[in-house]
């Protein structure tokens, strides 16, 4: 069987994006709105001459659990089933508090993890990828998934754990 990344992360940080870049072609799975992709999407990847599982992560929305109890519950799912974990942050926004929460989450799976800032669309965007340091889980990957700077380094850094 393929290994299976996980991507995981907040609402509209680029999730989808990211997942769209990682398969090499533009499907319907990225919508404006957040929360649109249901429930988990698998697809098959294949960087590097190696073939793995990518799934995307989303469908929670704000809803009666809140935030929080969403997000973690979705993740703590994805991150089970997954052999290695994209964590994707909005580099713009900073870390939260539901990204704090995801990533005691991952602390406690203790799969591999590769950090990625994303929305770091040229040089400028770098210093907001470096505060990403704080959240204790190694080098921040700076990518922009809607361009694709930096993906391809990032994927070298997933192959390297998955
Ligand atoms: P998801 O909810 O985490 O799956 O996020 P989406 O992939 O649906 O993206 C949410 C929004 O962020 C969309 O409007 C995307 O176009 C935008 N977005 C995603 N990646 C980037 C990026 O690298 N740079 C910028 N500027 N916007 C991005
Ligand atoms: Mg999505």
């Amino acid at each position: 069987p393929l290994p299976v990344l996980a991507v995981v992360g907040r609402p509209n940080v680029g999730k989808s994006t990211l997942v769209n870049r990682i398969i090499g072609r533009r499907e319907a799975v990225v919508e404006d709105k957040p929360g649109v992709t249901r429930d988990r999407v698998t697809y098959e990847a294949e960087w590097a001459g190696r073939r793995f599982k990518v799934v995307d992560t989303g469908g929670w929305e704000q809803d009666v659990l809140g935030i929080d109890a969403s997000v973690a519950a979705q993740a703590e799912y994805a991150i089970e089933a997954a052999d290695a974990v994209v964590f994707v942050v909005d580099s713009k926004v900073g870390a939260t508090d539901t990204d704090e929460a995801v990533v005691r989450l991952l602390r406690k799976a203790g799969k591999p993890v590769v950090l990625a800032a994303n929305k770091v669309d040229g040089q400028s965007g770098e210093a907001d990828a470096a505060y990403l340091w704080s959240l204790g889980l190694g080098e921040p990957h700076p990518v922009s998934a809607l361009h694709g700077r930096g993906t391809g380094d990032m994927l070298d850094a997933v192959l390297e754990v998955l």
